[in-house]
């Protein structure tokens, strides 16, 4: 069914998000801060609105998506009463503190909240292959899940509204430490004269396809209390990082990254620890976490 939605923040996101909305059949009213950037969006059939107030009032739901949580605080603030009786959708990447904040403030002024990540890039939103986290109360996440699923799959994560922002950006983590690593491996490969990005590229991926296969069963290690199904013993994971960071410095590659967990890993072999298992390298980066 049709309903009213409006966008504000007109980014690269913002507009997928309002042209999505725009395509399922919604009636759509949009603001952003640099005007001109809605023309495209009005020529097929949104609203554009004068004032963030105008905006929020034209919808019983305003989706929120503007580059941080301080721009979003700063425009809706001086619209904030219009809030009163609708659902705020904060689509705005966060952390879970400022979804905390962002839910206690909205509720003050007697509006429902819902904080959500986007896993998608703009080209993707409205394909099989978007999905958006949300998390906050239940019943205004059903009451609009409908018209959410206009850009990707919602997976609703409970009633704790930092939820989202949490698997949002421990995603976002593993995405940005996968990219570190294939930069890195890129580097030192090329550092030979007759090997380009592209020729090494396809090695990289058969590998990490290979090796995403292991992590099912290192987190079922993760959440076991007996012993780890996934071993080695911490001397050779010290070796083989030894060597990873002695190549890249032969190489001419920053070896700084390796310098680091060979440290970090002497020192549980010096406090006796001889394996290395996956529930032990997520303690570690706990241990390390109570020493910064
Ligand atoms: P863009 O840089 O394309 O757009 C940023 C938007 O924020 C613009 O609408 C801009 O307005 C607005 N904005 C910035 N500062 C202010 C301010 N002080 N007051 C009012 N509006 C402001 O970013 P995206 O659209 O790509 O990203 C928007 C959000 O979506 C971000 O939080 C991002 O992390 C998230 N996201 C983006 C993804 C992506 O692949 N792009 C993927 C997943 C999430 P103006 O046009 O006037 O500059």
């Amino acid at each position: 069914p049709s309903s009213a939605v409006t966008v504000l923040g007109l980014g690269l996101m913002g507009t997928a998000l309002a042209e999505a909305l725009l395509a399922a059949g919604h009636r759509v009213t949009v603001w952003n801060r640099t005007p001109g950037k809605a023309a495209p969006l009005v020529a097929r059939g949104a609203t554009r609105a004068a004032t963030v107030r105008e905006a929020i009032e034209a919808s019983p739901l305003t989706i929120s998506c503007v580059l941080d949580y301080e721009a979003q605080h700063a425009l809706l603030s001086p619209a904030a009463g219009a809030l009163h009786g609708r659902t705020l959708v904060s689509l705005t990447n966060g952390t879970p503190a400022q979804a905390r904040a962002a839910e206690t403030w909205a509720h003050a002024l007697g509006a429902s909240y819902l904080d959500g990540g986007i896993m998608a890039v703009p080209e993707q939103i409205a394909t099989e292959e978007a999905f958006l986290f949300h998390s906050g109360a239940a019943g205004p996440f059903e009451t609009h899940r409908s018209t959410l699923a206009a850009l990707g799959t919602p997976k609703y994560l409970g009633q704790d509204v930092g939820l989202a922002s949490l698997y949002d950006l421990a995603l976002l983590s593993a995405m940005d430490m996968m990219f570190a690593g294939f930069f890195h491996a890129v580097a030192v490969a090329t550092s030979d004269k007759d090997t380009t990005a592209s020729s090494f590229t396809p090695l990289v991926v058969a590998w990490l396809q290979s090796m995403i296969g292991t992590l099912p069963a290192m987190a079922a290690d993760i959440d076991s209390d007996g012993p780890a199904a996934y071993a080695q013993t911490l001397d050779l994971v010290v070796a083989a990082a030894d060597n990873m960071g002695a190549a890249a410095r032969e190489a001419g590659v920053d070896a700084s990254h390796f310098d680091r967990t060979v440290a970090a890993l002497k020192a549980r072999m010096a406090a006796g620890e001889t394996t290395y298992t996956a529930p032990g390298a997520v303690r570690q980066l706990r241990v390390a976490a109570q020493d910064q």
